[in-house]
């Protein structure tokens, strides 16, 4: 191994204090590009907004520390990132269709308190995930909710019962959901564990109609508290 070429390479003390000078340029440039987009924050982004933040990010790297990257064409770089930027968020306020086109659209993850189930969905959200992102705004089972909608920035909506109208659903805090089972010991009422399917099961082996699983859990109607 050639340790002095990769930690080292052609870096010398001139170009150290070029790299310092070239980063504290490129950061102010993007901060600066960064506020004429006219967003507030990035909490969340969308694929679209997430490939303009690489396209300045990207552009902004090489710059802070390539020798023969001429700091203007990176401005250049950048400001024709915000100008798409701009221009394309301007036709998504003119033409819903282009809007979907680029943004996707709100999907319903619970509908009734049952996972929606559509066969060849993109939207990736593990269940895992989802059933975390519930619990964060304090779900402990599918009963309690009306519907959550999986909005295209990546954020997830909820929309609850009120307490008088809690149904029966499939708990999701962990101690409670680990518990499931593809053998019915005791006859009651089960939820399924990926659809939320509520069942009443006689003790043996039972396949959840709506998704074809075979594993249940007790359901619970515990009410939202606070
Ligand atoms: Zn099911």
């Amino acid at each position: 191994m050639d340790w002095k070429r990769i930690f080292l390479s052609e870096l010398d003390g001139h170009f150290v204090f070029e790299i310092a000078f070239r980063t504290v340029f490129m950061f102010i440039v993007v901060l600066v590009i960064l506020r004429l987009s006219g967003k507030r924050g990035v909490r969340q982004l969308s694929i679209f907004e997430l490939a303009i933040i690489l396209t300045l990010g990207s552009a902004a790297g090489d710059a802070m520390f390539y020798k023969d990257v001429a700091l203007l064409a990176t401005v250049l770089v950048c400001i024709t990132a915000i100008s798409v930027y701009r221009l394309i968020t301007w036709l998504m306020t003119k033409s819903s269709r282009f809007e979907k086109l680029l943004e996707g659209h709100p999907v319903y993850i619970i509908e009734d308190s049952v996972m929606v189930i559509k066969e060849g969905r993109k939207d990736s959200l593990s269940k895992d995930e989802f059933f975390a992102e519930l619990r964060e705004k304090g779900v402990e089972h599918l009963g309690q909710v009306r519907a959550a909608i999986l909005e295209t920035e990546g954020n997830l909506s909820v929309f609850f019962y009120a307490d008088e109208d809690v149904k029966y659903g499939l708990p999701i805090l962990p101690h409670a959901y680990n518990k499931y089972s593809d053998t019915i010991t005791e006859a009651g009422l089960y939820a399924c564990i990926i659809c939320g399917t509520l069942n009443r099961l006689t003790p043996g082996h039972h396949q959840c109609k709506r998704c074809q699983h075979d594993e249940w859990v007790s359901a619970i109607n515990t009410k939202r508290v606070g």
